[in-house]
């Protein structure tokens, strides 16, 4: 590895570390490279919203002393990671992509944030996203979009665009995403990079600003198996601060990454989850990846989810349900924007004049949404169906768990759309996470990673891996071993290949 910059960036997370620790590269100078990246290239990408550039480099200084002192340094310790600005970060402003919170410095550290501090990272910045984390092209930001490194004129999915666009584009090694229903894995698998969404329960939620409680999940993006692995292993395990984490030891996550073997392994491909709907050039790479998995000695079946068919419209209740009761906090009161304070209006009116200029149109469209499931009348009719149908979904996967150890799909219906394509159809939109938002409703955990350019237009395509809970390992071991058997084949996915930038 030479010092040069354009060479630090390219090297995987787990390299960085290594040479940090050796002292052949200091911290400062992986920092400063990932920052001259940002300046050059993020006028294009806008994957961050916020750079900490003063506050990262005093971090790689003193990981740097630290290491020249001969004390112990963390797991990944000088390394630069890019945090998707749904995280509280203490002093530094988080928006969740929204007007409303412009202006808000958090004062507490959310705990994924405080574990990548005592774990001696180093945080470049804020990422874009979605406002509030609704939607899938990070079209929605009320910051203006993130570009696809792969094609400038299209979307790095969403919510978490920035994420995975920062990674990409060899803005960051690392990053952290959230996922609700996909906005981890369908963000990695249109820029082909790497995402999972721990179990849910997995990785603390204190400081996660809330779109739907009961299926946000943060978790590791990054651009190789081993190294998502390495920062799960960072942020996961259980916080007394969150009252749905799990108290039981993390699954050895690098463990089963170092180990990638999936022979005699029964791999359960999801009847519902491919065909009619998704692009010939996506379910080719899927095909090839599935038969390499049987190379490798797997032993692939069928397996019928049949409820999954009714996983988005379950989905488009509840989260609009939880959303709009956890988005009643923004009333212009107690946080960021506030509007028409001015003594000539009522308290309840500044409220609503807050609310009206500070939410966008999704975010409006879906506490409507919410409000009406709710609402007496129509409350058992819409939002206790969709929990009936939530609960039917968990009886499937744990049926075609029973037949199969991990469940594969393609993670997305089709590659990178252009921007624009279908911002004004909001269906079209929800429809790209007909294959991620099962996961989430039942609460397991699941990996997308990149499995080759579409033939049609050579751009990424995504294949999902799905686990049961707390079995978040066996989406490395598979992750990892199609992972190496691919890079094989077609020498690493991204690294020669980002065009435009
Ligand atoms: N795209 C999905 C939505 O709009 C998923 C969002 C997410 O996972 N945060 O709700």
């Amino acid at each position: 590895m030479t010092h040069a910059a354009a060479d630090l960036i390219r090297q995987p997370a787990r390299v960085l570390a290594a040479a940090i620790c050796e002292g052949e590269v200091s911290s400062v100078e992986v920092t400063k490279a990932h920052l001259a990246r940002i300046a050059e290239v993020d006028g294009q990408v806008h994957a961050f919203l916020q750079v900490t550039a003063e506050a990262a480099l005093e971090t790689a200084h003193l990981v740097d002393e630290k290491r020249g002192s001969g004390r112990k340094l963390g797991v990944l310790a000088g390394v630069p990671i890019a945090v998707k600005d749904v995280l509280t970060m203490r002093g530094v402003p988080t928006t969740c992509g929204s007007r409303i919170l412009e202006g808000w410095r958090p004062p507490y550290d959310s705990t994924v944030v405080a574990r990548l501090r005592a774990a001696d990272m180093v945080i470049l910045g804020k990422t874009n996203m979605d406002e509030f984390a609704m939607g899938s092209s990070t079209e929605h930001s009320a910051y203006g979009p993130t570009h696809n490194p792969w094609d400038l004129d299209r979307i790095p999915g969403g919510s978490g665009g920035g994420s995975a666009a920062a990674l990409a584009a060899f803005e960051a090694p690392l990053a952290i995403g959230t996922d609700t229903g996909g906005s981890i894995r369908q963000p990695a698998a249109v820029t082909g990079t790497v995402g999972v969404k721990p179990t849910y329960g997995g990785v603390s939620r204190y400081g996660l600003v809330a779109l739907a409680s009961s299926l946000d999940q943060a978790g590791p993006c990054a651009r190789s198996v081993m190294d998502a692995a390495l920062l799960h292993s960072v942020i996961a395990g259980y916080d007394p601060r969150d009252s749905t984490s799990i108290d039981a030891p993390v699954p050895d996550v690098v463990a089963a990454a170092t180990r990638a073997d999936v022979r005699g392994l029964r791999i359960g491909l999801v009847k519902e989850l491919s065909g009619e709907g998704y692009q010939p050039g996506v379910l080719q790479r899927f095909t090839e990846a599935v038969e390499i998995l049987q190379g490798l000695g797997a032993e692939v079946v069928e397996v019928s989810c049949p409820n999954f068919d009714y996983a988005l419209g379950a989905y488009y209740l509840i989260l609009p349900s939880e959303a709009s009761s956890n988005l009643a906090r923004f009333d212009g009161m107690r946080y960021g924007l506030r509007v028409g304070d001015d003594g000539s209006n009522s308290v309840e009116q500044v409220m609503s004049l807050s609310r009206e200029a500070g939410f966008g149109a999704e975010v409006k469209r879906r506490i409507m949404l919410g409000t009406y499931a709710l609402s007496s009348g129509y409350y058992d009719a819409y939002y206790g169906q969709a929990q009936k149908v939530r609960t039917l979904i968990t009886r499937d996967f744990n049926a075609a768990f029973a037949k199969a150890d991990v469940l594969i799909s393609p993670t997305t219906p089709t590659t990178a759309f252009k921007i624009g394509e279908k911002v004004d159809d909001p269906l079209a939109m929800y429809l790209n996470d007909i294959a991620t938002i099962p996961v989430n409703l039942a609460g397991n955990c699941a990996m997308s990673l990149p499995v080759g350019l579409s033939p049609a237009d050579h751009l990424p395509v995504g294949l999902q891996i799905m686990a049961p809970p707390m079995a978040d390992d066996r989406l490395y071991l598979v992750g990892s071993a199609l992972e190496s058997a691919l890079t094989d084949s077609w020498g690493h996915l991204l690294i020669e290949e980002v065009p435009n930038l």
